[in-house]
C-alpha cells in the first residue's frame, strides 16, 4: 500500500475492530438463543473485554485522525492494534475450544491482511508467538491441564447432534466477517500486482517514447549475444545492431521549442517500432539517439532495413502547432560476430563508430561497420 503509515493503521484498526464487534455480537446472539449452553459466569467478563477493545481501538482511531495532520507514523498505535487482535483471538479460542480451527484461520487471515498494512517484521514476530501458544493450548486442553471450552456448558448441538440454531447464526456472523476480510485480501493482492507491473514497466520503458530504455536494451542485447553465440555453433547466424541519431536535433529544439522536439522523438520512435519485427528490440539509447537489435539478421539485410528507415524518417511529416518540421537521421550498422566484434560492448561500439562516420560524411545516411 502506498498510503502513509498512520493511514494504513487507521484502516487496520477498523478491520481489527471487526473481531471484538463480531465476537461480541455472536456471544450476545448465542446467549439469547441458547443461554442454557453458555457458562453465564464468563459472559459479563467477556463482554467487558470486547467492549474495552472497541473503546480502546475506537479512541485510538479518533486520536490517529488528529495526529495524521502532523505525523505520518504512530508505532504505538500499530503495536496496540496487533496486541488487541491477538488477545481477542487467543481469549476466544480458549473459551470456545477452537484453538486449531477458527483460531489458526483467524491468525492466517490476520497475517494476510496486516501484511499489506503493518510492518512485516512485527507480524512475523507476532505470528511465531501466537501459533505456538495456540498449539500449546490444544495440547493442554487434550491432557486436561486447562478446562475445555469453558464458555460452553454443553456442546452447541441438539440432543441428536445437529448444530443449534443459535450456533448456526454465530457461525454465519463469523462467515460474513471472514468473507469481507477475504475480499479485502484479494483487493490488496490485486493492487499489489498492479503496482508490481507498473514498477516493472517503469524500470524497463522510456516514459516519453514507450521504447525500451537503455538498461533494458543492453540486457536484452547481452541475452541475444549469448543466444547467437550458441546458434553460430550449429549454423552461421548473426545479430545486427543499428544505431540511429536524429540530425541537428538541437536546432529543432531551438527553432520550435522543447515540446516540438519531444513530439519529433515520439514520431520517430513510432516509425522505428512500426518497421521492426516482433523479435527486434527498439530502444531509446540516449536523448535523441536510438538503437535497434535485429536477431538472425545479416549486416547486408540490416543495412537494407536501416536504409528503408532512413527514407521513412526523412519522408515523415511532423506537424506541431501547425508547423511542419523536417527530420532526418543518421545510421550506423554493425553485426556480431565479426573479427572485431565479440561482445555486446563491441557491437555497440562498432555501430556507434559507423554512426559517427555517417555524421562526419554528411548526415541523413547509412554507414555499415
Ligand atoms: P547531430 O546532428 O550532430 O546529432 O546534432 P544534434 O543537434 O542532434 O546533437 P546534439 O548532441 O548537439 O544535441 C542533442 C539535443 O537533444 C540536445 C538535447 O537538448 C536534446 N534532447 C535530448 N533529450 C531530449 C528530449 O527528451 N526532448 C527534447 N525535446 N530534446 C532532447
Ligand atoms: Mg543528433
Ligand atoms: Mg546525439
Amino acid at each position: 500500500m502506498d498510503w502513509q503509515a498512520i493511514d494504513r493503521f487507521i484502516l487496520l484498526a477498523g478491520l481489527v475492530l471487526l473481531a471484538p464487534v463480531g465476537f461480541g455480537a455472536a456471544l450476545l446472539v448465542a446467549n439469547d438463543m441458547a443461554p442454557e449452553h453458555i457458562n453465564q459466569m464468563y459472559v459479563p467478563g467477556l463482554l467487558w473485554l470486547y467492549s474495552l477493545h472497541i473503546i480502546l481501538l475506537g479512541t485510538m482511531i479518533g486520536l490517529a485522525f488528529q495526529r495524521r495532520k502532523y505525523d505520518s507514523d504512530w508505532p504505538a498505535f500499530e503495536n496496540t492494534i496487533i496486541a488487541s487482535y491477538i488477545v481477542t483471538i487467543l481469549t476466544s479460542a480458549f473459551l470456545t475450544g477452537s484453538h486449531y480451527g477458527e483460531g489458526l484461520l483467524l491468525i492466517f487471515l490476520g497475517v494476510n491482511i496486516t501484511g499489506t498494512l503493518a510492518s512485516v517484521n512485527k507480524i512475523r514476530f507476532s505470528y511465531w508467538i501466537v501459533v505456538p501458544i495456540l498449539v500449546a493450548m490444544g495440547i493442554a486442553d487434550h491432557i486436561q491441564a486447562i478446562p475445555h471450552a469453558p464458555l460452553l456448558v454443553q456442546p452447541m448441538t441438539e440432543a441428536d447432534g445437529r448444530p443449534l440454531f443459535g450456533w448456526l447464526i454465530v457461525r454465519d456472523i463469523i462467515v460474513v466477517i471472514l468473507s469481507f476480510l477475504i475480499y479485502l485480501c484479494i483487493l490488496a493482492m490485486k493492487r499489489w500486482t498492479e503496482r508490481e507491473n507498473l514498477y516493472l514497466e517503469m524500470s524497463t520503458t522510456d516514459g516519453l517514447t514507450r521504447l525500451s530504455n537503455r538498461n533494458f536494451f543492453i540486457n536484452r542485447g547481452q541475452e541475444e549475444i549469448d543466444r547467437t553465440r550458441e546458434q553460430t555453433l550449429k549454423s552461421a547466424s548473426t545479430l545486427a545492431c543499428i544505431m540511429i541519431d536524429l540530425d541537428h536535433f538541437k536546432k529543432i529544439n531551438d527553432t520550435w521549442g522543447h515540446h516540438a522536439g519531444d513530439q519529433v522523438l515520439v514520431a520517430a520512435s513510432k516509425v522505428m517500432l512500426k518497421n521492426a519485427r516482433n523479435t527486434d528490440e527498439v530502444g531509446r539509447y540516449g536523448g535523441e539517439e536510438f538503437a535497434m537489435l535485429l536477431p538472425a539478421t545479416s549486416l547486408k539485410k540490416a543495412a537494407h532495413i536501416a536504409e528503408r528507415l532512413r527514407r521513412k524518417i526523412s519522408d515523415m511529416n511532423v506537424i506541431v502547432d501547425g508547423n511542419s518540421i523536417d527530420v532526418t537521421a543518421s545510421f550506423g550498422v554493425a553485426c556480431f560476430p565479426t573479427s572485431d566484434v565479440d561482445s555486446m560492448e563491441d557491437l555497440l561500439k562498432a555501430a556507434d563508430k559507423a554512426l559517427y562516420e555517417a555524421k562526419e560524411t554528411g548526415r541523413n545516411k547509412v554507414v555499415t561497420a
